[in-house]
């Protein structure tokens, strides 16, 4: 676990949050400054910070947050409409929370 890390925190219920859903290996949650009117998080369990630092142990846990966000996106029923999987990645890319996450946005025209 990351020292100082929100989302360690958060996934290991050190900070309380209301989750939509757990696994064994991971946590999804309502982003707190939404985008779109449907916006989760998909944070695995597991301290990773970025797609950089994945590694080849770590392909198991990538397609689960993909799977998974496929299925959150047929329970908020965006699925059919559209939406958006985003994983930002360091400084430059737009992150901000230096654990791996992937951002579901759906309900929302996107132009
Ligand atoms: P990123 O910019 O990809 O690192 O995304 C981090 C996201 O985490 C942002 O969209 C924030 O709004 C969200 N966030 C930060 N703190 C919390 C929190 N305590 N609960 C839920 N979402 C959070
Ligand atoms: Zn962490």
């Amino acid at each position: 676990m990351g020292d100082d890390c929100l989302f360690c925190k958060i996934a290991s219920g050190e900070m309380k949050t209301e989750f939509i859903k757990t696994t064994d290996s991971l946590v999804v949650f309502k982003d707190i400054n939404p985008h779109a009117p449907v916006h989760l998080l998909l944070v695995p369990k597991k301290h990773i910070r970025s797609v950089n630092d994945l590694t080849d142990e770590d392909r198991g846990i990538v397609a689960e947050l993909i799977f998974e966000a496929r299925t959150m996106a047929k329970e908020f029923d965006v699925h059919e409409s559209g939406y958006k999987l985003l994983f930002n990645v360091e400084y430059g890319g737009g992150q901000r929370v230096f654990h791996l996450h992937l951002h579901l946005m759906g309900g929302k025209k996107w132009g």
